[in-house]
């Protein structure tokens, strides 16, 4: 296995690579890096570390999900008026501050450590940061309950340099993307892309492999690589924006699609956008799927670990009473001297801030609720996203299973239905498995995630009903018993249990026309020079790549 990991083919180039042509690599600001942070925290500091960290240490068995906590932010951010009349208007703030980051997803935590020498506050309204890349520890084993990897960065790019700076870069084990490894009915399907499962079908497996291909293939097809600022760049990804994933390829392939092909393509893109390849922008999913035929990343909890090490050095980086979790902001206004930030704190006491700058690093339909200032066409643009839900589930199991890949595609029959997305959707249940193992080798255990999107609107009410979990738990159980313990020769007696996620509004929809019809421009447009907007929505784009892309981008203008 260790043999299989180290095989990374370098003809091929990543994503990265074709914004060095350009010489349009983002710079991180030159900081020193945090030495201090490095060394290990003492007891006292760790015990409060480990409350508020990505990771949660403490797992013991419960019926809960994981995850999204809405009830809170509900109840106060969907009747927002009512709330603050209660309240007895907005207090007068109790401090002020340079800057405040609202959110400590990645996007807050990347935006605090490149702006660390403002001595940001960050309020994260969940009792731990890392927002969607969150992870737990069983035994030791670090796995992910949201996001899971990365693509490996080229080495001058900023979300390298910034893994480097944080002394987490020798941490990823690497994987050789485009391996395609599938099960369709329940069987192990080893390099899809031959077309051996589909063999009246091999010409057309074989034209949309090389098409992926020559996007991360020195002097093939320019990668759409977004977030962007160069003008030419972004023209050519514009017209790609104009069609959905599923019609391009068609056409770039000259035919229908084959039934397992559609398949893998359609869960592909429930698993990593939310959405069905007939809704995702061609843009959207080249710069997304043909980035997985280069290499990924992946860290010991997914992308939790990064989470962690942003935070841990923030801790040590900041003042205290700067890293304030289950601080929910309710409401952001823009005064004569600063901007006023009001926020429920941990202790459900009503508190202000006034800063002079503020990030907003929350999801933009909270954003949108917290702003009454809101610009006209800002809101239209926020009008226009549509966002999806998402329920990951993590099996642990007393034994290990080294042998699988580490992301495993889950095609059922092979004949997605994509006619009736909802319905198929439902019916299918997890469309991929992670292994955590992949990047913990020598663990005795094991942890399974499957990842279930709802590729539809109206998924999210699914996951608030009273019996949401006891359902989700009835379904999920039904699917692994009968698909997934005979794949992997599970028994009963091997599992320790099955942990739920459930994520209300993660993902933004990557939909067709969002950047040529320059929705993402006005939706990332900062309000003056103190309202700044600093989150994966500003290019409808899920991925810890546009996260950092945004954070160095926009802090060195905040700076
Ligand atoms: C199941 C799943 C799997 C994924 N897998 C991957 C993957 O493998 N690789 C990848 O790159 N990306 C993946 N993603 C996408 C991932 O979401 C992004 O990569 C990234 O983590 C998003 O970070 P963010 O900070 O922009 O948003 P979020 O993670 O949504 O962070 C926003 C933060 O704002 C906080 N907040 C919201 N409202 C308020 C308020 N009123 N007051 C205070 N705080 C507030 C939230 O609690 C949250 O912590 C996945 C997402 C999901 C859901």
């Amino acid at each position: 296995m260790d043999k299989k990991r180290s095989r990374i083919d370098k003809k091929t180039i990543n994503r990265r690579t074709f914004l060095k042509g350009l010489g349009l690599i983002p710079l991180i600001p030159l900081l020193p890096a945090c030495q201090q942070a490095t060394k290990e925290l003492l007891s006292s500091e760790s015990d409060f570390f480990s409350m508020i960290s990505p990771i949660n240490r403490t797992i013991n068995d419960h019926s809960v999900f994981s995850g999204d906590d809405f009830s809170r932010p509900h109840h106060i951010l969907w009747d927002k008026k009512s709330y603050i009349e209660s309240i007895g208007g907005l207090t007068k703030p109790i401090r002020k501050e340079e800057l405040v980051i609202i959110g400590g997803g990645m996007s807050g935590l990347m935006s605090a450590y490149l702006l660390r020498d403002k001595k940001p506050v960050i309020l994260e309204q969940a009792s731990r940061f890392g927002g969607n890349a969150k992870g737990e520890a069983w035994k030791g084993l670090q796995y992910s309950i949201g996001a899971a990897y990365l693509i490996k960065p080229e080495q001058d790019s900023g979300l390298y340099k910034l893994l480097k700076d944080l002394g987490i870069i020798n941490d990823w084990t690497l994987k050789r993307g485009g391996e395609g490894n599938v099960v369709i009915n329940g069987k192990l399907i080893e390099n899809f892309w031959s077309g051996n499962s589909e063999p009246n079908h091999k010409a057309t497996y074989k034209r949309l492999y090389d098409y992926f291909m020559s996007f991360i293939t020195e002097g093939g097809n320019t990668f759409p690589e977004y977030p962007t600022q160069d003008a030419t760049l972004r023209r050519y990804i514009n017209k790609l924006d104009q069609e959905d994933f599923k019609s391009h390829l068609e056409r770039m392939a000259g035919t229908a699609l084959p039934s397992h092909l559609t398949t893998l393509l359609e869960h592909y893109c429930y698993s990593s956008f939310g959405g069905s390849s007939k809704e995702i922008s061609a843009a959207a999913g080249i710069n997304f799927f043909a980035a997985e035929f280069s290499d990924i990343a992946v860290f010991p909890g997914g992308n939790s670990h990064i989470a962690e090490a942003l935070l841990k050095h923030l801790y040590r980086a900041l003042p205290n009473n700067h890293l304030l979790p289950g601080s929910l902001v309710f409401d952001v206004k823009k005064e004569q001297n600063g901007v006023l930030v009001s926020y429920l704190d941990a202790n459900n006491q009503v508190k202000s801030i006034l800063a002079d700058k503020v990030i907003m690093s929350c999801p933009k339909f909270v954003a949108e609720k917290l702003i009454d200032q809101m610009p006209a066409a800002k809101l239209a643009a926020i009008a226009e996203l549509e966002y999806r839900a998402y329920v990951v589930a993590n099996l642990l199991i007393n034994r290990p299973i080294i042998e699988s890949d580490y992301d495993l595609y889950w095609l059922g029959s092979g004949n997605a239905d994509i006619n009736k997305v909802a319905a198929y959707a439902k019916k299918r249940g997890i469309t991929d498995i992670i292994n955590a193992n992949y990047s913990s080798p020598d663990s005795e255990k094991t942890v399974l995630s499957f990842y279930q999107a709802f590729p539809y609107n109206g998924g999210r009410a699914e996951l608030y009903s009273q019996d949401a979990y006891a359902d989700m738990k009835t379904r999920i159980s039904a699917q692994l018993k009968n698909e997934v313990y005979p794949y992997y020769q599970l028994t009963e007696q091997e599992i320790q249990s099955l942990r739920l996620t459930r994520w209300g509004h993660p993902l933004p929809l990557a939909a067709v026309g969002l950047l040529d019809r320059g929705i993402v421009d006005t939706l990332s447009a900062p309000i003056d020079d103190s309202i700044y907007f600093i989150e994966q929505d500003n290019w409808a784009l899920p991925a810890i790549e546009t996260v950092a892309a945004e954070a160095i981008y926009w802090s060195s203008l905040i700076r």
